[in-house]
């Protein structure tokens, strides 16, 4: 792609001109991998083989080796997303200058405003007022996000916890977990949630939580295991000596449900939170993106179920995801800069302090986990510039619109079932869950349909039984030429003879 060509910049132009890379040409056989693994060298040589070996190498031996599945728009694996053209780019340049984003020095290079200009548009891309969100980080991934999320609400609950008995200055930031919820008359912090992601108990165990600390607080007794029982939420609110964070799943990774259904349900999760002191933190890896989805009938579900998410005090996304930038990137949005820094502040280095007047842009380190970091505000400041609101609004529209075009054909097929509920459609954002009917099938289906190299597609469990799912998160996708693929796949699997 030659990012000098101005034609270039439309997204649409540029899947016309494309070829449809079946998947047969990205993804390596399993030989081919383990072939790649066995040339790896495993000792340091200790003259180096210099520059023309070792690139050699990598490009004989270890490409070949290499998943690319983020260049196939039939790629329906675990919700990874490709690589618009303008972040690629952009991606190669952060390479070539290597440049360091820890430090805001205005005097010295225009990164850290990059980022924040970046920040700023992602903002206005999911409909968020920056000024509302003054805290923006990148981070390396939804992972490293939650991680910051829950390290926020740990600190604000504690504080809360300490005011109300008139306790001033206890900060976990500084006194450590221990003391400050010893000074703050906390003998838990627990997080509510329904459906939490597996990198959500990950981030409890990081931030001294635990992975224990989750409650499920979900209508699961009525079938609706990823949605809210407010009765149950505010009873667990109430427990005395315990601070909360409610951890909302905005899409959860299996279904693509979210766990909040409009305004209304929001504002009382609000209201309840702040009576008892409690973060609201919202894991919008992927599904903060509904709030690009045209306001129409057709994505009414998904648009109010992001409604009213500026009420929660953070927001974790995924830039790699469906945003399409390279790995590794994220973005945690929160209310509270002064809250942010009694965390992050990366205090007692007079050698990297930056003389700075207010309202100057915090230095990244200051605010986020790492003290060094890579430079990857520019790829997405680059796609964001690239293809603006509309662009990303067309290629969520049809990344979702060849969603529900594989939904309701398996809706009719009789040797398939959709999952979690066969009856609508207006529920599918981007993810098909699915198995089939015949259990002998089933128990095959991932791999039957994998090994027709056309699509890929990952195995999950769905109640105990095994199920399949299609996740649709390429920039690439068009709906007639991609469901054609799709369809007779799914066809020629539910004719096999087992
Ligand atoms: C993917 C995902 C994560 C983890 O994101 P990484 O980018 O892998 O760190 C967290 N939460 C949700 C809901 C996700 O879909």
């Amino acid at each position: 792609m030659d990012p000098e060509n101005k034609e270039d910049s439309s997204i649409r132009d540029l899947i016309n001109s494309l070829p449809s890379d079946p998947v047969s040409s990205v993804l390596p056989s399993p030989e081919t991998v383990q072939n790649a693994r066995q040339q790896l060298h495993s000792t340091i040589p200790t003259n180096g083989l210099g520059l023309r070996q070792t690139v050699d190498h990598i490009a004989r031996d270890i490409v070949p080796g290499l998943n690319h599945s983020s260049r196939s728009p039939n790629y329906y694996g675990f919700v990874t997303g490709g690589a618009t053209p303008a972040a690629a780019y952009a991606d190669n340049i952060v390479t070539a200058f290597d440049q360091n984003v820890g430090v805001h020095l205005p005097n010295e290079a225009v990164t850290t405003d990059v980022e924040d200009r970046a920040l700023r548009m992602l903002c206005q891309l999911l409909r968020f007022e920056p000024e509302e969100w003054p805290h923006r980080i990148l981070t390396t991934g939804a992972t490293a996000s939650n991680v910051v999320g829950l390290a926020l609400g740990r600190e604000y609950v504690v504080v809360k916890a300490a005011e109300r008995r008139g306790g001033k200055g206890v900060s976990v930031g500084e006194l450590g977990l221990v003391k400050a919820m010893s000074r703050a008359g906390l003998d838990d912090v627990q997080i509510l949630t329904t459906v939490p992601h597996s990198s959500l108990r990950k981030a409890a165990s990081l931030v001294g939580l635990g992975r224990d600390s989750m409650v499920d607080i979900s209508l699961a007794r009525e079938g609706q295991s990823h949605k809210f029982d407010l009765e149950a939420l505010e009873l667990a609110l109430r427990k005395e000596r315990v601070g909360s964070i409610v951890a909302i799943s905005c899409s959860e990774v299996n279904t693509g449900l979210f766990a909040t259904s409009g305004a209304e349900e929001m504002k009382k999760i609000r209201r309840l939170c702040d009576e008892y002191g409690a973060w609201i933190h919202v894991d919008g890896a992927f599904g903060i993106l509904a709030r690009t989805l045209p306001q129409t009938s057709e994505y009414h579900t998904l648009t109010t179920s992001v409604d009213a998410l500026s009420l929660a005090d953070s927001i974790t996304g995924d830039n790699h995801k469906l945003l399409n930038v390279p790995y590794d990137s994220g973005f945690l949005f929160s209310k509270s800069v002064p809250l942010t820094t009694s965390v992050f502040q990366n205090a007692g280095a007079a050698y990297l302090a930056t003389s700075n007047g207010p309202d100057s842009i915090p230095s990244p380190m200051n605010i986020g986990i790492e003290n060094s970091r890579r430079f990857r505000a520019l790829p997405l400041y680059a796609t964001l510039l690239a293809y603006g609101v509309e662009g990303y609004s067309d290629m969520l529209v049809r990344q979702n619109g060849l969603a529900r075009r594989i939904a309701a054909y398996i809706q009719e097929s009789p040797a398939y079932e959709l999952l979690p509920d066969s009856s609508s459609l207006e529920n599918i954002y981007i993810i098909v869950l699915f198995r089939a009917a015949p259990a002998s099938l089933n128990s095959v289906l991932v791999k039957r349909i994998n090994e027709s190299r056309k699509i890929y597609v990952s195995g999950t469990e769905w109640d105990g039984v095994k199920a399949c799912r299609f996740a649709v998160a390429n920039w690439g996708v068009d709906v007639e030429r991609d469901f054609g693929v799709v369809k007779d796949v799914l066809e020629e699997v539910a004719k096999e003879d087992l």
